[in-house]
């Protein structure tokens, strides 16, 4: 299992001693400490579970680091759709797709701030702007910033998704009031080859370095069902649990098949291994907030319900998830009442 470090210059031949913590491993290293708190194979003997007792151990983890009624809600708006020059294989986005989404410019500023308004009112702590772009070029990163200063100015907390940062750019977003920055591994490294040829694995987690080191909280998941072997469903967890701080925000999401995309036709998976997904990463994350994503608008209440019970406690609500359709906010708060949840 690939390790996480806050430096690329440590030697790995150095991270000899494994100690004992509260029940974690956890590896010396250097002037950092790198943690395995988790191995794939301790992760594919939680997937291995039977299903209750799974359910079981995520209730308890959850019940001891969070409330256990309420979800966390955030809206997303892709304020730059479309055109995009990388290729992972599962998006719309991309230019070199043959899909419905167009190439259109990045939203006006007052448009935005429309958004997060109607976001507000209807019950959104956390407001996510996301732009399909490799990374911001300074041009299109000061719109951007001024975008976030006024969303954060409104009493949102704000996130963007915006792809990879270059040096420098982290501590911009900082600077303008950013509270977290999306950027997910999507999948494990050894599948990872499969779905996106443009930009590294390492890319990503430098990129998450950079947000990391200005402090700004990190949202970042992956993909689940896009035809990945459940030991690298495992294998995404460990590397997200092991990372020297655990994301504040784990989305997982099921893959949404849209025509045109490669991974269009990939077979579907059970319902079940998603939620047993979702279990998995909040026993190995109790601190995280789990969060529903992409895909919701498939699985039903009664598999949503499934996965509030695995340990799932934040949603996309109300405004359209980037290009793929979301529950309307009335189905999210009817099924809210039926559960008895609330949002936070
Ligand atoms: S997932 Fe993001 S980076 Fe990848 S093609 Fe889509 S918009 Fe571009």
């Amino acid at each position: 299992m690939e390790q996480q470090t806050s430096s690329s210059a440590c030697n790995s031949e150095l991270q000899t001693s494994i100690i004992n913590i509260d029940g974690l491993k956890a590896a010396g290293n250097c002037d950092h400490v790198t943690v395995e708190r988790w191995s794939v194979d301790d992760i594919m003997a939680l997937f291995e579970l039977p299903f209750n007792d799974l359910l079981h151990k995520a209730q308890l983890v959850h019940r001891e680091h969070h409330e256990p009624n309420a979800v966390q809600v955030s809206t997303l708006l892709s304020i730059k759709t479309g055109g995009c020059s990388e290729d992972c294989g599962y998006c719309p986005q991309a230019a070199r797709y043959h899909t419905e989404v167009e190439n259109e410019p990045l939203m006006k500023l007052d448009d935005v701030l429309a958004a997060a308004k109607a976001a507000k009112d209807s019950g959104a702590s956390r407001f996510c702007m996301g732009a399909a772009w490799r990374g911001p070029k300074q041009r299109d990163l000061d719109p951007v910033l001024k975008m976030i200063a006024e969303v954060k100015a409104m009493g949102l907390e704000t996130c963007a998704t915006l792809g990879m940062l270059k040096d420098g750019q982290a501590e911009q977003l900082k600077e303008a009031g950013l509270d977290y920055y999306n950027h997910n591994l999507d999948t494990a490294p050894e599948y990872y080859g499969d779905v996106i040829s443009t930009r590294t694995y390492q890319d990503r987690l430098d990129t998450l370095d950079r947000v990391r080191s200005v402090d700004i909280n990190v949202c970042c998941g992956g993909i689940i069902g896009m035809g990945e072997s459940r030991a690298q469903r495992a294998g995404l967890l460990a590397q997200l649990a092991n990372m020297e701080q655990p994301p504040e925000s784990v989305p997982i999401n099921l893959l949404t098949q849209v025509e045109g995309t490669p991974m269009h036709g990939t077979e579907a998976l059970d319902p079940l291994e998603f939620v047993r997904t979702i279990a998995a990463a909040r026993v190995t994350m109790p601190n995280s907030f789990v969060r529903l994503s992409a895909g919701r608008q498939s699985m039903g209440d009664a598999v949503q319900a499934l996965c509030f019970l695995a340990g799932a406690n934040s949603i996309f609500y109300g405004e359209k998830l980037l290009t793929t359709g979301n529950p309307e906010a009335d189905a999210d708060n009817a099924l809210f009442a039926k559960l008895g949840l609330k949002k936070i």
